[in-house]
């Protein structure tokens, strides 16, 4: 066979099993109300949790940025490309996180390939990742040379057997801080505890955290109570609730120094252009100066958990990201045409992605929708469900 006979076969074999994915294409910008596919919909699927990724105050930052610095970074941070913006990028990111010091990556899967195989870097080193992590976090542990050990999904009872066992000369445990598709939270004092206890490291992935949890969107850490000293990795990404591009690590200045120096998706590839720094620097300065708006997001998840319930969908997500679990691919599917066709954009999240047989309808919240908007997600839901 040759590559495209290939091709032809495995794409006809993804069809088959109701794994075909498709691209949607927005011609609006991300808010609440959007147009995909030449169709006007209600968004539910955003991680601009915060829905700010058409603020005037942000855009008119990225816009002087352009004007002052041009379009490119034009090299690596270790070369050229290394602006004050992103240095004042890094220092907000740390206050915002309040911890020592803060790195700045790319994007957040090139973060956590980045961070990963950079500690975790020799055969004696063991992690121990949950079983729901981020794909960025499996990926970044594939790289590494430390033996990976899994540990079922927020587990804590599993997870200290498998230290036990293992017993590890040293290592770490990684974990999302908030989990993409099912929405729960990291039972991180728990977690923290047992790496006191065993001497290992904490890493924790905040990239649904950030600008959602905690009382003014400071993300797990906050949320818990926890102080930044009990994480020794703290990682987030730029592109969710903070409406921008990038992926950053906050910790120590020893942890950043050191990643600055090993870590190769920091060291081999092109900075961040100037206006999408520009963006996220001010869409933190924003957060910072308006934590009502994390304060609306958290009421419209409580507001959304109760019209569930009204509607017989058990729902106690804390998070913006509230799980419909459906399980077949197919009924999961004609669910999303449904809604589409209703004017409200859900996304059906299906294998590879969660597991097969567990197929699900994803919505995620924006402090930007209101009641109404919520009311009518769930009548449409009541719809297309029965
Ligand atoms: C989105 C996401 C990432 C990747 O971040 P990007 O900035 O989009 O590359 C990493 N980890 C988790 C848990 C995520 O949800």
């Amino acid at each position: 066979m040759n590559l495209e006979q290939i091709l032809i076969q495995k794409l006809g074999e993804i069809k088959k099993n109701n794994l075909y994915r498709q691209l949607r294409t927005l011609s609006k910008a991300q808010s609440k109300n959007t147009v995909i596919d030449g169709k006007e919909v209600l968004l539910f699927s955003s991680n601009s949790y915060l829905g700010l990724a058409d603020n005037k105050e942000i855009k008119k930052k990225a816009v002087d940025a352009i004007r002052k610095y041009g379009t490119g970074s034009g090299g690596s941070r270790l070369t050229t490309g290394n602006f004050d913006l992103h240095m004042e990028l890094e220092a907000k990111i740390a206050a915002f996180k309040r911890s020592d010091a803060a790195i700045l990556f790319n994007c957040g899967y090139m973060a956590n390939t980045g961070i990963i195989p950079a500690l975790c870097n020799d055969e004696e080193t063991v992690i121990f990742s949950d079983a729901l992590n981020h794909a960025s976090i499996v990926d970044g542990c594939r790289l590494s040379k430390a033996k990976t050990v899994i540990y079922a999904h927020n587990d804590i009872d599993d997870l200290r057997e498998k230290i036990k066992e293992v017993r590890p000369k040293k290592g770490m445990i990684v974990t999302d801080g908030v989990f993409s598709m099912d929405g729960d939270i990291a039972e991180l004092p728990k977690i923290v505890q047992l790496a006191k206890e065993t001497r290992l490291a904490v890493m924790v992935d905040d990239a649904h955290a950030t600008g959602v949890i905690g009382k003014t969107g400071r993300g797990t850490a906050e949320y818990f109570g926890l102080s930044h000293s009990d994480i020794d990795v703290m990682m987030g990404t730029l592109s969710k609730a903070i409406p921008s591009e990038g992926g950053f690590v906050c910790g120590s200045t020893n942890l950043c120094d050191y990643l600055r120096n090993s870590s190769r998706s920091f060291i081999f590839s092109t900075s961040i252009s100037p206006a999408t720094v520009a963006s996220s620097i001010a869409a933190l300065e924003y957060i910072a100066g308006h934590p009502e708006r994390v304060t609306r997001l958290q009421n419209n998840i409580a507001y959304l958990n109760h019209s569930l319930e009204r509607i017989g969908i058990s729902s106690k997500s804390k998070t913006a990201i509230i799980p419909i679990i459906i399980g077949d691919e197919e009924k999961s599917l004609a669910a999303f045409y449904k809604l589409f066709e209703m004017g409200i954009f859900v996304p059906c999240i299906r294998y590879p992605t969660v597991k097969k047989g567990e197929a699900r309808l994803r919505v995620t919240l924006m402090a930007t929708h209101t009641h109404s908007d919520i009311d009518y997600l769930t009548e449409c839901l009541k719809r297309a469900l029965c």
